[in-house]
């Protein structure tokens, strides 16, 4: 069946979105949730797996103290209540890459709850409440072979690995979000990148998207603006990236808002979102609701964690990156809307860190947003991974600090950074681009220089200064470039017998 969709503005004006989101994130701990197995991504399948988290018969699950205490700091770094006393528990459904045929995790007594974040979104702030964060062990990956897409249909063989079984995953969900209208998708965006500082500023996972460390199962339903009630909600999954999150909840907006214009109603199902076409796809129906048998965990002790021991891991947060923005931008005498581009450009941390280095904030910037985004675009990668980094970089502006090197000779000397051709000084001494700063040196260039314009050389000797320029000029082309342009202009003078 083709629809054809509505306008995204004609779609806001009639019907009021209401989002949610859920995010796993797994954590970076050495070893899995309930046993010694290393974490690593990758490595080679059924590698990294032991007698418990292979749900082996007569094997006892003990919890990991570290996830624990991760669980908790991202529960505090969301505004949390932490739960005194709670239990994990019993999840059982079948599914072949869940070896015990159930998931240890948290259901009614949740480690953290009723919290909330708050993002920017074209500089106002929305505050997006949080259900709940718990923690739960992940599953194995299945894997379908001999299929043209990598799905079970049509696939010869379908192929489990544990390695990911048991590592420790923690779930963030958040309440409904009303009321953002049109800017539904760009704050679920904003929500996602923000929780993700968040944990990366915690340093307790990667949140890598690519790599799975963080995913995102996004809600959306639509109502009739300016009524009470809320619409039948759908929740899309296979959403990888931060860009995907908003063009999910505006797809799913779209395609909703087709289907309550014709009539028909919304069926409650879990979607998948397909990066190619933007759009996403029916998956399981949710109509019915699954009897996952929920049970206190009976292998483990409940969980208390000591008030002390909560109240010490509170003060030890670390500044949230919202305010760690705010100082920077401060200290770096930036207006908002120059900020927004340090922001756009993936650049705060590489900037801070350059200037930390001992660049000039000014100089961190015209670096980073100047000649390195420019390549950065040029080549696709991302502006972290351009092959320089914020200390190389900081090396390159003291030089040019320094005298040794000009601008022009500077973007050289970096072009040999990203080549991987060794630190800013090595390069420059390697290549010989110094500045001739040397006045003997410089004195026969410009000798030369004046000897070969005798007429330029007049009108300077006779007042003209301005000419000065075309036998500096011609000086910077006889030394390639690599004259110190204010040292040529003072000798031209003075061996002409002009003042400047
Ligand atoms: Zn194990």
């Amino acid at each position: 069946m083709t629809t054809t969709l509505p306008a995204y503005d004609e779609v806001v004006a009639r019907y009021e979105p209401v989002i949610g989101l859920e995010t796993h994130v797994e954590l970076g701990t050495n070893t899995k949730m309930f046993c010694g197995c290393p974490t690593d991504f990758g490595g080679e399948p059924n590698t990294r797996v032991c007698p418990v988290c292979l749900g082996l018969p007569g094997s006892l699950p003990v919890a990991n103290k570290a996830a624990i205490e991760a669980t908790i700091r991202i529960g505090l770094a969301l505004n949390c209540s932490i739960a005194e006393w709670c239990r994990f528990a019993r999840k059982n459904y079948f599914y072949p890459d869940m070896p015990k045929n159930f998931q240890i995790s948290q259901y009614d007594e949740p480690l953290c709850v009723d919290g909330y974040l708050d993002v920017e979104v074209n500089g106002e702030l929305v505050r997006i409440g949080i259900e709940r964060v718990h923690l739960e062990e992940d599953t194995g990956k299945t894997l379908h072979v001999g299929g043209a897409t990598g799905r079970i249909h049509g696939a010869t063989e379908s192929l489990v690995d544990y390695n990911r079984a048991g590592i420790p995953l923690v779930e963030i969900v958040t309440k409904p979000v009303p009321g953002t209208g049109a800017l539904a998708p760009e704050v679920a965006r904003a929500y996602v990148t923000e929780l993700r500082d968040v944990i990366r500023s915690l340093g307790v996972s990667d949140v890598r998207m690519e790599e799975g460390s963080l995913r995102c199962d996004v809600n959306t339903s639509l109502h009739p603006a300016g009524t009470a009630e809320w619409g039948t909600r759908t929740e899309t999954k296979n959403v990888n990236s931060l860009r995907s999150v908003e063009r999910a909840v505006r797809s799913e907006m779209l395609r909703q808002a087709a289907v309550l214009d014709a009539g028909g109603r919304i069926t409650q199902e879990t979607r998948h979102f397909h990066e190619d076409t933007g759009e996403t796809t029916s998956g399981r129906s949710k109509e019915t609701a699954t009897d996952y048998r929920y049970f206190p965990e009976p292998d483990l002790v409940p969980l208390a964690p000591d008030p002390t021991w909560v109240a010490e891991l509170k003060a030890a947060l670390p500044e949230l990156p919202r305010l760690h923005r705010r100082r920077l931008q401060q200290e770096w005498g930036l207006s908002d809307q120059d900020m927004q581009s340090v922001l756009n450009a993936g650049a705060v941390e590489l900037i801070e860190q350059t200037v930390a280095a001992g660049a000039s904030p000014a100089a961190a910037r015209k670096w980073w947003l100047g000649e390195l985004s420019r390549r950065a675009n040029e080549t696709g990668v991302e502006l972290s991974d351009i092959g320089a980094t914020p200390h190389q970089v900081a090396e390159l502006q003291g030089l040019v600090d320094a005298g040794k090197l000009n601008d022009k000779l500077a973007r050289t000397v970096l072009e040999g950074v990203i080549a991987g051709e060794g630190t800013p000084t090595e390069i420059m001494s390697n290549r010989g681009l110094e500045v001739v700063s040397d006045t003997g040196a410089l004195t026969a260039a410009v000798d030369e220089a004046i000897a070969a314009n005798p007429d330029i050389a007049e009108k300077i000797r006779s007042g003209k200064v301005a000419a000065a320029g075309a036998l500096v000029g011609a000086v910077m082309k006889t030394t390639r470039g690599q004259a110190d342009a204010k040292t040529v202009r003072e000798l031209i003078l003075t061996r002409l017998g002009a003042e400047g």
